[in-house]
């Protein structure tokens, strides 16, 4: 199968964030069907929805791998559980671990579980500066240029951590 270039979004902001953050990379690797190609710098950023818990801290991840969108979804769901995540009814409530697809290759999915690209990319700076950061050219389907979506998206007191 070929293998294809993934964009991984991270976000924690409960139990060191930093740390689950690592440790969500260390456990991506650890999947045999991808190797990561790039890792940005750590961001701090406002929670979106609720604002009664703690900041996020976010990271983008590029990984090559022959996995299908689904498969790759299920294994990261995995991770997440594996790493404490509990899911509730509240819509972005605080979590330990959020790994979301952001874009499959060039593919667009519209499948029950998984759409990609992920349906918030354009509007979140969490995901778009750490992502312009590793992908510099990037051209997303449907959407454009990765510069000019950045130049669109204020930085809604997103920081990154050195
Ligand atoms: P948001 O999707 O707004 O970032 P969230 O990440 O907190 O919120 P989750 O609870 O992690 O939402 O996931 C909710 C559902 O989103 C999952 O059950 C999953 O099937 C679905 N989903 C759809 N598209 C994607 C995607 N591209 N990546 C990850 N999950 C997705
Ligand atoms: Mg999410
Ligand atoms: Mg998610």
């Amino acid at each position: 199968m070929n293998k294809v270039i993934v964009y991984i979004g991270l976000g924690s902001n409960l139990a060191t964030p930093e740390a689950q953050i690592r440790a969500a990379r260390q456990a991506i690797n650890a999947l045999n069907a991808a190797q990561e190609t790039a890792f940005s710098s750590l961001y701090r950023s406002p929670p979106m929805g609720p604002q009664d818990q703690p900041d996020y801290v976010n990271a983008v991840m590029a990984v090559e791998t022959d996995l299908s969108a689904i498969e790759l979804l299920r294994c990261l769901q995995k991770i997440e559980l594996d790493h404490g995540r509990v899911r509730k009814n509240e819509r972005w409530g605080a979590r330990t671990l959020d790994l979301d697809i952001l874009l499959y290759g060039q593919q667009v999915i519209n499948l029950p579980d998984l759409i990609v690209p992920h349906y918030g990319l354009a509007k979140r700076a969490f995901v778009l500066y750490p992502l312009q950061e590793i992908a510099p050219s990037l051209q997303l389907p449907g959407l454009g240029d990765i510069s000019a979506l950045v130049q669109l998206c204020p930085l809604d007191g997103l920081v990154r951590l050195t």
